[in-house]
């Protein structure tokens, strides 16, 4: 071993019951979890980036479960009833989440979402509209009642122009994910967790029980592993069916009397906005160039920043001036299936990943299930 490991070093700080690779919001509640259950299992989050480097620190902070043009793709996609078990999922997700640090600490806000149809896409939303009774009666059991409702009358006291439609979600939120990932890992340490950044897994080598992990400071090893390294999966697993998607981001520098509060889902979800420190938060625009944006590189485009600005001045902000202080970008995972996938890719290796850009809701309950595929299998 090279690195200048001592034998103090390579005796206490190399070997561990289980590794989790990755410490986004799934590495870290699985490794949460796992410590939960089993308070003397000696676990380890092994994360590549100064900081959690995927999607985690990088989103938008809604806590969603979709909007009704969202669900009605969804609905296509898994059935009515593959819907009510995910909506279910996220929602349980993200009442895990809450528990686990508090309202208070995420900084959670429950103001409503709100979902935006501009003239042109009049048939998209008559035909949203019309399915506002069926998603109520889907989901009651699980949020509560008449969670959707047409709210268009309250346009304008948001100030935007050229939207006719407008669909509210009264159980939509959002939180401040910074103050989330901060508590999170502070919580992961508080119960024991070790957590190494900077450090990246290369390659994985089996020997005996054991799993040998190569990375740019040094072999650790454990006989669990789990890979919670979303998009980034397929260069430890290649066979792993997933798409990258990279998503944009752009804030403003806070803006005087701002009268929009909650989040924003337009065109489809391919756009969301939120209110955060009386700035706006503006992401999206993938759908202008998906095969631009399917990479595992962060980076801005000048197009998408573009989109994103010429929203703000057209429809966000018409009659305000605004200036932009910060702009980046996040990796998100995408399946054909919208379930995270969750299994033993190999045995006493687990992986969880792609949570389809909804990780703040099934990101907690992702973790918590890949942690407990782990028990099962004998810890
Ligand atoms: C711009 C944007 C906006 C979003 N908005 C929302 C939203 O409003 N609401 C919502 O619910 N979801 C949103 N999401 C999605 C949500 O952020 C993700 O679904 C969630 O964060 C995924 O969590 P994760 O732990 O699986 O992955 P990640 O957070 O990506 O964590 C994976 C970690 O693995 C690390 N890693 C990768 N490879 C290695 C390696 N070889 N060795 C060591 N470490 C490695 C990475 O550095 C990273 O920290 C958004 C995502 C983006 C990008």
């Amino acid at each position: 071993m090279d690195n200048n490991i001592s034998y103090w070093e390579k005796t206490s700080f190399y070997d561990y019951d289980v590794i989790v690779v990755g410490s986004g919001i799934v590495g870290l509640n699985a490794a949460i979890h796992l410590r939960k259950s089993f308070p003397n299992l000696n676990v380890a989050i092994l994360e590549r980036g100064f900081l959690p480097s995927g999607a985690s620190t990088k989103n938008a902070g809604f806590a969603c479960f979709g909007s009704v043009s969202e669900l009605i793709e969804q609905e296509k996609n898994t059935t009515t009833n593959g819907l009510h078990n995910l909506i279910q999922q996220r929602w349980k997700g993200l009442s895990k989440l809450r528990n686990l640090l508090g309202n208070e600490t995420v900084d959670y806000q429950a103001l409503g979402g709100h979902e935006l149809f501009k003239n042109e896409d009049i048939e998209l939303a008559n035909q949203c509209v019309s399915k506002i009774e069926h998603y109520n009666y889907l989901i009651k059991d699980i949020v509560g009642k008449d969670a959707f409702y047409l709210s268009s009358h309250k346009i304008d006291s948001f100030g935007f122009k050229g939207i006719t439609t407008m669909i509210t979600n009264k159980y939509e939120a959002q939180i401040d994910t910074g103050k989330m990932m901060f508590a999170l890992i502070k919580y992961a340490q508080s119960i024991g967790v070790s957590i190494f950044n900077s450090c990246t897994l290369e390659q994985i080598h089996h020997e005996n029980n054991r799993k040998v992990l190569f990375t740019n400071q040094g072999m650790f090893s454990c006989t669990k592993l789990i890979l919670a390294t979303n998009a980034f999966i397929q260069s430890l697993v290649p066979s792993i069916e997933l798409s990258p998607g990279r998503g944009q981001v752009l804030i403003t520098k806070p803006i005087a009397n701002l009268k929009i509060k909650g989040t924003f889902h337009y065109d489809k979800g391919y756009y969301y906005f939120r209110n955060i420190d009386d700035r706006i938060l503006l992401g999206g625009g993938r759908n202008i160039d998906f095969k631009a944006e399917e990479t595992t590189s962060f980076g801005e485009t000048s197009s998408i920043q573009s989109a994103l600005e010429n929203l703000i001045k057209t429809i966000i902000l018409p009659d305000q001036s605004f200036e932009i202080d910060l702009r980046w970008s996040g990796i998100m995972a995408f399946g054909r299936s919208l379930e995270p996938l969750i299994t033993e890719v190999e045995e006493n290796v687990f992986c969880a990943t792609r949570c389809n850009g909804m990780g703040i809701a099934i990101g907690t309950q992702t973790g918590e299930d890949v942690a407990e595929l782990v028990i099962q299998s004998g810890l």
